[in-house]
């Protein structure tokens, strides 16, 4: 079968069917053995032929909090990508699970709240290591996921290219064959990159792709000081990209609030947050804040938590809770990123900033989470 011992083997996980198909009849391939070699790769997670390998970095580590479970793949040049299976339970009781999949390792955002930040950048994820938290899921640790959500590491606006064909590939029918709606791509605010989904998802088979978008504050001024990003793209241009982000019947965005005692939890702050979010089709998801690594801020009561949520359905918002799972594996919404690996990098927000004058420093920025992580919780 093989006909040229020259060419290296297909990495298939990064490849949709038909970009597959295009190399494997190159290798003398016929179109129905190829169809099938692709089908068993994604469904039974098997290579059919040696020209084929299911590439992916092996899983190093993983953590288990109740139904929780968070694991580890380490890469060829040593990094590692946290992703983050959560249980979700139906109304009848059921169990799924929802992934949280990283974008990239660490995060150049620089969100002061939040773990992976505290990294910095270390590089992007190319689509097929995206993929290969997906696949990892599936036959590694054998729990398919039935929602993935993009709220694991890093900023997927920053990597959009990747992040997009990862979404082409997880979709495709004779593969992984994840239903667009039951994905969510979570950015802290980049307009251009909302604006790019946007374009995606008016493609047929990605209508239905969910958009969430990590808030954080009712205003400029507090959300400029915990996130750096607000300086280039501020909220009234984040919120005119939401209104044109085209929504299907019935369908809303995502609006995550990770609410932090003392910063942004006071009752003023909900009447200002949902004056803001008035005319936006949205769930406001309110994410009690999980302190990081030496946090400054510790984690809301219950009782605070309650107040914020009254309050917002006092303002007629819709509006949900995310549990937190997986805390004490770190696992929770914020809190992915491996301590001993830091890097400072530069965010270029392209206006000058306070810290610099043109730069901001980061050494923090994005992760972890949904119903925990967003998947059901944020339709
Ligand atoms: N960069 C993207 C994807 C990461 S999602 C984004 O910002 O949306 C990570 C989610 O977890 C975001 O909604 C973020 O606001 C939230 N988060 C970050 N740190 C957190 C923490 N310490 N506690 C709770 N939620 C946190």
């Amino acid at each position: 079968m093989i006909l040229d011992p020259l060419l290296s083997p297909i990495d298939i996980l990064g490849l949709t069917r038909d970009e597959f198909l295009d190399r494997a009849l190159a290798f003398g391939a016929k179109r129905p053995r190829a169809l099938a070699i692709y089908r068993a790769a994604f469904r039974d997670g098997v290579a059919l032929e040696p020209w084929v390998t299911l590439r992916r970095p092996p899983i190093v580590n993983s953590h288990v909090e109740g139904n929780t479970i968070k694991f580890v793949q380490r890469h060829d040049d040593g990094l590692e990508t946290e992703s983050v299976l959560i249980p979700m339970f139906g109304r009848a009781g059921q169990m799924t699970r929802t992934l949280c999949v990283s974008s990239q390792i660490g995060c150049a955002m620089g969100c002061r709240f939040c773990e992976t930040a505290q990294m910095g950048l270390m590089r992007n994820l190319d689509a097929a290591a995206i993929v290969a938290q997906w696949f990892g899921a599936t036959h590694d640790v054998g729990e398919r996921p039935k929602n993935i959500v993009f709220m694991g590491m890093g900023e997927p606006m920053d990597n959009l290219d990747s992040v997009l064909q990862a979404l082409r590939v997880l979709c495709d029918h004779d593969g992984a064959a994840m239903a667009a709606s039951n994905i969510a791509v979570s950015t802290v605010g980049r307009v251009d990159g909302i604006r790019r989904y946007g374009d995606f998802v008016r493609q047929r088979g990605f209508h239905r792709a969910n958009l969430a978008v990590s808030l954080n504050a009712p205003n400029d001024e507090i959300r400029g000081s915990i996130m750096p990003i607000n300086r280039k793209h501020g909220m009234a241009e984040l919120r005119e990209a939401m209104l044109s982000f085209p929504l299907r019947p019935k369908a809303a965005i995502c609006v995550e609030y990770v609410l932090i005692p003392g910063v942004n939890d006071a009752l003023d702050h909900c009447d200002e947050l949902c004056a803001y979010l008035k005319g936006i089709r949205c769930s406001l998801n309110v994410i009690p804040y999980n302190p990081r690594r030496d946090s400054p801020w510790r984690a809301p009561t219950e009782d605070e938590v309650s107040a914020f949520m009254a309050r917002a359905i006092e303002n007629g918002q819709f509006v949900k809770r995310r549990q937190t799972k997986g805390r004490s594996v770190m696992g929770a919404c914020g809190q992915l990123g491996n301590p001993h690996i830091r890097r400072r990098k530069f965010v270029d927000l392209g206006v000058p900033g306070r810290d610099s004058g043109h730069a901001t420093q980061t050494d923090r920025a994005a992760p972890g989470c949904n119903d925990e992580h967003g998947g059901d919780s944020c339709r």
